[in-house]
């Protein structure tokens, strides 16, 4: 099966033409450099993403807290990332940056703050 997808590591965007044999890749056509065949490769035996999310805040000045992986993690554990910070809650304050979690769904990333959160106040 021939996959079509587009370089995204570098500004130059080539297109690859991916050979794809029983899950496997078997041929990378298209990449001006080696960069692109391993991003080929890694796009379609076993795709990354970073997740980012927002989790509820309790007591905070933010409603919803914004979040995300400090590192990409399986693209088939996305889903499961999303029902556990959905599941969250935050209620001490955090800077932008903070580590929320330091082994997120033993992935081995960090999932972060992305943005300040201060306590309410007259609470
Ligand atoms: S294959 Fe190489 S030159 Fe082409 S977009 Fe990817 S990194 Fe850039």
């Amino acid at each position: 099966m021939i996959k079509k997808m587009t370089c995204i590591e570098c500004p130059k965007g080539c297109t690859l033409s991916v050979d794809i044999e029983n899950c496997k890749v078997a041929k990378v056509d298209g990449a001006k450099c080696p960069k692109g065949t391993a991003y080929a490769v890694s796009e379609a035996e076993s795709p990354v993403r970073i997740f980012t999310a927002t989790v509820m805040a309790d007591g905070l000045n933010l409603k919803l807290v914004p979040v995300r992986t400090d590192k990409p993690i399986p693209k088939r554990d996305i889903f499961k990332a999303a029902e556990e910070t959905g599941r969250m809650r935050i209620k001490a304050p955090l800077e932008a940056g903070d580590t929320i979690i330091e082994n997120f769904l033993g992935l081995g990333v960090k999932l972060v703050a992305t943005r300040e959160a201060t306590r309410l106040t007259g609470r």
